[in-house]
């Protein structure tokens, strides 16, 4: 069965315990396609314009290999959802044939249980983002009902399966869960309902905070969404972090929003 993947190579835009110095970097595979429909997506290239070549398992798990042999320091699956069937017999290929560096899950966490369970034994690090607290907005801006609730299923069964985030002794990411939160202009309320529901899981969690929010696609219907997130909002978002008690993770400076942005017609989509 043919897997279609938008781009594969070393990349460095992961929290820095999962890309490691410059000579490692996170392996990353994003996957085309994804199964949220996001207004204001980042990697609209892929994700909704299916941008991509087609491989064969085996050539899946060849990729894997080979960002080993490259010195990457994981296997960095982004947007695997909806792929989850041809990625679990790759990864199971690519072990058995020596892969050693840990897999990592990195998705929007609007997945079903059963399907997280699939993976459990095959995937050492998860990086679900979280991206509603508020349902009606999950609707609005990626046309799926629910997400909350299925998003909290989803983590806390990742939590069951690896446990929180820990690094190997050289400060490598090894095992366990980081969750990511994306920060929307005009909608902070969310946010603090994000981190609120996310506190009531465990307080301990790694929380990834991201101001890297920058308006692109046709938001002519969603002019809240027209700017990046100012300080106010973000102060108010990191205090409610600081005021809830989360001591674990990392947040990004108020200069990574246009910055961060892939542009995966480039053969280097992030330079
Ligand atoms: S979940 Fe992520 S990759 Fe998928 S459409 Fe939304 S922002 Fe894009």
């Amino acid at each position: 069965m043919q897997i279609k993947i938008g781009w594969h190579g070393k990349h460095f835009g992961e929290e820095p315990p999962l890309v490691g110095d410059q000579n490692q970097g996170a392996g990353g595979i994003f996957f085309s396609k994804c199964n949220l429909h996001c207004v204001f997506c980042q990697n609209v290239q892929i994700s909704q314009c299916g941008l991509g070549q087609d491989y064969s398992v085996e050539e899946l798990a060849n990729i894997m290999l080979g960002l080993q042999n490259q010195g990457a320091i994981n296997i960095d699956l982004v947007t695997p959802t909806l792929w989850w069937k041809q990625i679990k017999e790759a990864v199971e290929i690519a072990k058995s044939q020596g892969l050693k560096i840990p897999v990592m899950w990195n998705s929007n966490a609007f997945e079903p249980k059963q399907l997280i369970r699939n993976m459990n034994g095959l995937v050492d690090i998860y990086v679900p983002d979280f991206k509603y607290g508020d349902d009606e907005l999950g609707y609005k801006y990626s046309g799926i009902k629910n997400y909350s609730a299925a998003a909290q299923i989803a983590i806390k069964e990742m939590l069951w399966q690896v446990g929180k985030f820990k690094t190997d002794i050289n400060g490598l990411g090894e095992r366990g869960v980081v969750v990511r939160h994306l920060v929307l202009p005009n909608n902070i309320d969310n946010s603090l309902k994000v981190l609120d529901i996310l506190a009531g899981i465990d307080i301990r969690l790694h929380i990834s905070l991201m101001r890297q929010y920058y308006p692109l696609n046709d938001l002519t219907k969603y002019p809240e969404l027209m700017r990046g997130v100012n300080n106010e909002e973000w102060n108010n978002v990191y205090q409610h972090l600081i005021d809830l008690g989360f001591e674990n993770g990392w947040i990004q400076g108020e200069d990574s929003g246009a910055v961060m942005i892939p542009d995966f017609t480039k053969e280097k989509p992030f330079e």
